[in-house]
Formats: structure tokens, sequence, C-alpha cells
């Protein structure tokens, strides 16, 4: 993520702002321009330094789950991410809608990166294979999170933190969150628009294995039997190993999870420049976005550790409960093209670079 201030008084901003907590001035993001912008009112609507013309608020900004601009002549109601919104909460139902700002908030962010990256995003309205969201409370019987032919299901009981602490728990996952849910379900919505159909399907089996395999009787000896003995040096976590759409949807997610902290880490401009002999020095001074497998890896393993240490010393678990491995990382270099496809990416070239540009050792903690 980017670092965003006020411009009227300069206060560092988080993007979930909706007023400036120093100059009190009303606050809305430009997804065009990735930018929170200071607003001025102009009539029924809005303007800003930060941009030429006036500006709406999206329709959910009144219930305060939304801080996104919209053009007053684009003809919707809602911003680039709230349009995908098929079914909300009731929120005339206690703790309803304070649920549903912790989904929103999870899912804003995750438009934030699929608009970084420039990944292709429709509304059902405008295409049949377009995104669609339910965010629904189990009544009677259970609602599961997931993915079905473009529409992501949300459990909105994952917004309580004792619930999905208690379900975290059960799995036995080291990291459950309302972002990983949706980077992980997104990328199934991606496999079907980005694999599927495509040339790429084959470079997809050779690194994540045949899809064919069926799927239900695959979870079925997942969840009957656990992951196999030696998941750890093939897949990112104990679930990617029940089937290859689950490894992707893992693996997808962790991409985003990695581009996004590599992001926040060099609008900060950080440096590691650790007091040890151990390769943890690192200077996150480029974009994610725009850099190629090896460099995004060799800054990422010596951050998670530095970010691990530091929850650690707060008491809290690990920010990256992971260890990367070979096998992980050459999946991931599978994503990375994959989301760069557009932008004149080689497949072949990364996987190459990965296996000889590595600096660092990986598979084991640093
Ligand atoms: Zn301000
Ligand atoms: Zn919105
Ligand atoms: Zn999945």
């Amino acid at each position: 993520m980017k670092l965003f201030n006020c411009q009227n008084c300069g206060q560092p901003l988080y993007f979930e702002n909706h007023q400036c907590p120093s100059c009190g001035r009303r606050l809305g993001y430009l997804p065009a321009q990735a930018s929170v912008a200071a607003l001025v009112e102009d009539g029924d609507l809005w303007r800003t330094p930060v941009a030429p013309g006036q500006f709406r608020l999206c329709a959910n900004a009144v219930h305060e789950v939304c801080n996104w601009l919209i053009a007053p002549d684009s003809g919707e109601a809602f911003c680039a991410a709230c349009r995908h919104n098929r079914t909300i909460p009731d929120l005339a139902v206690p703790g309803n809608l304070e649920h549903w700002r912790k989904v929103e908030t999870a899912k804003h962010r995750l438009f934030y990166t699929l608009l970084r990256l420039g990944l292709p995003l429709a509304t059902k309205a405008e295409r049949s294979d377009g995104l669609a969201f339910d965010f629904l409370v189990a009544v009677g019987s259970p609602v599961l999170t997931g993915h079905a032919d473009g529409l992501i299901t949300i459990n909105l009981a994952e917004a309580d933190d004792a619930e999905r602490e208690k379900t975290r728990g059960r799995m036995g996952e080291p990291y459950r969150t309302l972002l990983g849910h949706f980077r992980h379900e997104i990328a199934h919505y991606y496999w079907d628009r980005l694999v599927r159909d495509t040339a790429e399907l084959d470079n997809f089996r050779a690194a994540f294995g045949d899809e064919r395999a069926d799927y239900q009787q695959a979870l079925q000896r997942h969840y009957a039997e656990g992951a196999p003995q030696d998941w750890p040096a093939r897949f990112v976590t104990a679930y990617a190993s029940a089937h290859p759409w689950e490894d992707f949807a893992e693996t997808w997610a962790h991409y985003f999870h990695m581009v996004d902290t590599l992001e926040t880490a060099a609008a900060f401009g950080l440096v590691l420049a650790p007091h040890t002999t151990a390769p943890l020095d690192a200077r996150i001074d480029f974009d994610p976005h725009l850099a190629d497998m090896p460099r995004l890896i060799d800054a990422w393993l010596p951050l998670s550790f530095a970010a691990n240490s530091l929850n650690r010393s707060m008491g809290m678990s690990d920010l990256y409960p992971f260890v990367p491995t070979p096998a992980m990382i050459v999946k991931l270099a599978f994503v990375h093209d994959l989301v760069h496809r557009g932008h004149g990416h080689d497949a072949a070239a990364t996987l190459q670079a990965v296996a000889a540009g590595l600096r660092r050792k990986v598979g084991e903690p640093m």
C-alpha cells in the first residue's frame, strides 16, 4: 500500500480514513490516482486539489463503509469496489453493520491491489463472467466462504474476531484473516479468467499439477486424512495440498500478501541494516509492481523475518507465519507472470531468473 497524507495539513493518513484526524477535512479515495484526497464541498459534490473536476462519494459512504470517489457523470451510484456487491447484510440486525465494515475494509484493500495490478474487472451486469460478492449471515444452514462462477461468498461471522479465531484453531491454520479470504477467493475467480481457457493452462499444470483431479473427492480426502507429511516442502500451506486449485489460490493470496507488504515497506523507504552477519540486509526502495521475482523474494525474506521479530517483541503472533521454500517460489513466479502477462513478462525467463538469481538461501527460517 502507498503512503497517504492530507493535502490540507500534511497529516499522514490511512487508506481507510474518512476524515483527517488533524484538520477535520472530509477525505475520499481516488482509485485512478491511487490517492487519498482532501475534499472541499462544491454544492452536492466535492472537489479536491489532487484531480480536476467534481466527484461524488460512493453510495456506501452513508454507512461509513467506503470512502471511494466516483465521477458524477459515470452513471454509477457505487464505486469501483462496491458496485460488485450483490448481497449485503441486513443492517437492522445489531452487529451486522460493524461486521460489514470490517469486511469492506478488507475488500477495499483487495481492490486496491487488483487496480494497481491492472487486472480485468467487470460486474455481473457488465459481463456474464463478471465478479459479484454476497456477504451472508448464517440463518439455519451454514454459510460457506467460497467462490463459484464469479460469485464470492463471505460468511459475515468471519468478521467476528472470536469466531474467526476459533475456526482458525479448529482448522489448525497459522493465519486466518478477512483480507486473506478475499485474496484467496479472488484467485479462484482469476483462475477462471486468466488460466482456464488460455495458453497458460499447460504452465499451470506443470507448476501446480492437474486440476482435473476430482475436486470434491480431493477436499473430502484432505479433511479426512489431512495433508501429506512432506507438505511444508511442496506447498505454502497444508490446505494448498488438497487440490491444484487450492494450491493456486493459496499461492496467489501469498503473492498479494508479499507485494502489498513490500509496497508499504517501500513507501516508508524501509532499509534493513541489521547488526548481524546473517544475510538480513535489504533496501526496499523499489515498486514491487514493477520489480522482478528475485528482487521481490530477496527483499521479502529479511522483511518478513524483521516484521515477525517486531511482532514477537509485542507479544503478538508472527506477521508472516510461513516459511518460503524453493517450490513455493516457483509457484509464486507463475502468479507473478500471470498478473503481469499484459505487460510483456516472460514466464520461462522469470523461472530461470528465480533459479539463478536468488541471493538468499530459502527453505528454512533465517
Ligand atoms: Zn488534514
Ligand atoms: Zn464504495
Ligand atoms: Zn479455495
